[in-house]
């Protein structure tokens, strides 16, 4: 077999793919560096740890898990459906909301469309773009975040989909409900639009957009929302999109039917009714952010406004090194070069204690 070539093999897109760039995972720095204690401020994960009811929850469902999962995920639906006002059919379960995001691209864009997203937006969309050998068009951000006159100017006949990350990862920029409102009347209807609210709940009540409902007026927009960040289940992975019934039901007919099992449906159903968690997630990191933002601002480091749980501070040129010299320290934060922000660091906020871990090593590198 001499002449066996798999990438020849592979389809067009997936030959250039570049895969996904995950947090560095804090076993892998201990087994490389040697070093305990580390805080972990990466991957936009929740410092709180696992709901407490979702932990109890879990220890119940151990006993079934020989069995396969709902694969229609009732509970959760339900459960979802009647928190949103929305109707049952409306609703795709995800493996995270990362699946949503494939599954809408899979379902509906195909290598002759061309599908529009942000410069500096989250990395998942043009990887699932160029997986499918369409176009991805990046268009470029206006103060980091989305430039949506742009990105309407720039939709074209051949345009299925626009990818909106509101608010961004990595910038944490957001866009109104004015200006999203706008952009959406000016989209053809043939167009979806994806709007990625990952963050949702970090956002004040008051500035939130009205996206759900929305759908009932533009059935060509998508939510995508997810259980990785405010509410903590990150490592069950869980997540989901409010579309036209329509929608769900192409979705539905792509998906793997176990994509979440059976701990993350349960953990999804309980830690949604669990107001107490949700509200303590939002309150340690608005306190998180003060203390991130004191800092910046004492010893005049820029960062991006952030509506989300974490901060991306400009640290400079050299910000690969002091993403290196941070790791022999034992804090592991997010390098953004991949995301066209090489003089950025990307800092998750963490506990406390964990974010003054964070402050305490980046100042004695800058002194
Ligand atoms: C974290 C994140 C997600 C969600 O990822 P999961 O697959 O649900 O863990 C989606 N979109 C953005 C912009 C994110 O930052």
């Amino acid at each position: 077999m001499t002449n066996f070539d798999a990438k020849s093999l592979a389809n067009v897109g997936v030959r250039n793919l570049s895969p996904y760039q995950a947090g560095k995972p804090i076993e892998e720095l201990e087994r490389e560096l040697g070093l305990t204690d580390i805080v972990k401020l990466a991957s936009n994960e929740n410092p709180l740890g696992l709901s407490k009811q979702v932990t109890a929850a879990l220890q119940d469902t151990l006993a079934g898990l020989a069995r396969y999962p709902d694969a229609n995920g009732f509970y959760l639906k339900s459960k979802l459906a009647e928190k949103l006002g929305v109707n049952i059919n409306q609703i795709t379960l995800g493996n995270g909301s990362n699946d949503v995001l494939e599954l809408l691209a899979r379902t509906f864009v195909n290598e002759h469309h061309e599908v529009l997203f942000s410069q500096h937006a989250f990395v998942v969309y043009p990887l699932v773009t160029q997986a499918i050998g369409a176009k991805g068009i990046a268009v470029p951000a206006k103060n980091y975040g989305h430039d949506l006159d742009a990105m309407a100017a720039a939709i074209t006949d051949k345009t299925r989909m626009i990818f909106i990350a509101n608010p961004n990862n990595p910038t944490g920029t957001f866009l109104t409900t004015a200006e999203l409102e706008s952009f959406l009347a000016k989209v053809p209807a043939q167009v979806l639009v994806v709007l990625d609210e990952a963050y949702y709940e970090y956002v004040p009540a008051a500035e939130r957009a009205p996206s759900v409902e929305w759908v009932q007026r533009y059935p060509n927009l998508i939510v995508s929302r997810t259980f990785s960040k405010a509410y903590g289940l990150a490592g069950l992975r869980a997540g989901y999109a409010v579309t036209h019934a329509d929608i769900a039901d192409l979705m539905n007919r792509v998906r793997q039917p176990f994509n979440m099992n059976s701990l993350s449906l349960k953990a999804a159903e309980v830690v949604l009714d669990d107001a107490d968690y949700l509200a303590q997630s939002i309150a340690v990191n608005q306190a998180g952010m003060a203390q991130l933002i004191e800092f910046c601002e004492q010893v005049n480091l820029a960062y991006i406004p952030s509506y989300g749980n974490f901060l991306t501070i400009e640290v400079g040129a050299d910000a690969a090194d002091i993403y290196q010299q941070l790791l022999h320290k034992g804090v592991i934060v997010r390098p953004v070069a991949g995301y066209e922000l090489p003089n950025h660091l990307r800092v998750s906020i963490g506990l406390e204690h964990e974010n003054q871990v964070f402050i305490d090593a980046l100042k004695s590198m800058l002194l």
